[in-house]
């Protein structure tokens, strides 16, 4: 039996597995779906201490996943689809149908984007249909692009794609937006940003051709539709907390966050790290930071149910 399983391979899951690898506690980490988390698919990271001219997201991860590993960390691939936490001995399934076992385990499996949900959409993710602009900006140069939400991501978004893109729609559904209000002064003083008020993506036209050559929009307010001629569409309406494998179990918020105290989650020897139980902050470094905190919480608990 594994003392400590860490689940998910992020800043907060590698900063979880150096601190348990150097209290020689043999931590096993589970790789998900997205080895090294979101920040895989980010370019260049500014604000992550220690980086003066800052560092590329992949290799930042690259690294914190060899310094785990210096300090013994072990890695295997594999999704968990079920979890039984309660009890001393915690159990594990894997995608394989593997079934691992631990005293603890710490939960690091993160965020993913939000989708609006249209076929049209699911079928275009890919070819046209994205929800990194950082990832796949470039690939859209001197083209008209949306982007599809009125939060920061989606303010960070618009004003980002303005770099390649020859026009950038900023769909939002309501006539104010969520974000903060810099961010918002920001991508209005763009003049390649236009946004659209109280209006709705209800088609992503394209199906056939497998790429994107537009929107189909309703405006809320009159109920008219209209189309949009763009060759993106960036969608940026939040993330969704990866606790599916937890449901029934650990206490979560009404969107699904696990709800920590510090790092415990409601079950003993069970932690949370991350963005999987942060919906506030969610950046590099708050997730190590948690990470870190969820390695000595666990360490602590393992004192005593060795
Ligand atoms: P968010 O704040 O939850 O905003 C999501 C936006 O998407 C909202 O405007 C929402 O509309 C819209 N939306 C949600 N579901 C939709 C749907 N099905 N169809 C159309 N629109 C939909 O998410 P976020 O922008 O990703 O930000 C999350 C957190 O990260 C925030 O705390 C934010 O401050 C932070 N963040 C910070 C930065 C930064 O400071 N650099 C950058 C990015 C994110 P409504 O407003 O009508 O609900």
């Amino acid at each position: 039996m594994e003392n400590v399983i860490i689940i998910g391979t992020g800043a907060a899951g590698l900063t979880a597995a150096i601190y348990t690898a150097r209290a020689n506690l043999n931590p096993l980490v589970i790789e998900g779906r997205e080895p090294g988390g979101q920040l895989t698919t980010t370019t260049e990271v500014e604000n992550f201490p220690g980086f003066e001219n800052g560092i590329m997201g992949p290799e930042l991860m690259d690294t914190m996943r060899k310094q785990a590993a210096r300090f013994g960390t072990r890695y295997q691939y594999g999704l968990v689809t079920e979890a039984e936490l309660a009890g001393d001995v915690k159990k594990l399934t894997l995608d394989s149908g593997e079934v691992l076992e631990a005293k603890s385990v710490i939960i690091c499996t993160g965020a993913s984007a939000k989708y609006i949900g249209l076929e049209s959409e699911q079928k275009l993710i890919g070819f046209g249909v994205t929800s990194c602009a950082t990832c796949d900006g470039a690939f859209y140069r001197d083209v008209p692009v949306a982007v599809v939400g009125g939060g920061d991501s989606a303010m960070e978004e618009a004003t980002f794609l303005t770099r390649f893109a020859s026009k950038v729609y900023l769909i939002h559904r309501r006539e104010e937006f969520r974000a903060s209000k810099v961010m918002i002064d920001r991508m209005l003083a763009n003049d390649k940003v236009e946004p659209i008020y109280n209006t709705v993506v209800e088609e992503v036209l394209g199906v056939e051709e497998k790429s994107v050559r537009g929107l189909q929009l309703k405006n809320t307010q009159t109920g008219e539709s209209t189309e949009l001629k763009v060759d993106g569409l960036f969608v940026a309406i939040g993330h969704k907390p990866n606790t599916d494998p937890f449901v029934g179990q650990l206490e979560m918020d009404e969107t699904g966050y696990l709800i920590t105290d510090s790092t415990k989650t409601t079950i003993p020897g069970v932690f949370a790290a991350g963005d999987v139980q942060d919906s506030v902050y969610r950046q590099a470094i708050s997730a190590a930071g948690t990470g870190c905190m969820a390695a000595l919480e666990a360490e602590r608990y393992l004192e005593h149910h060795a």
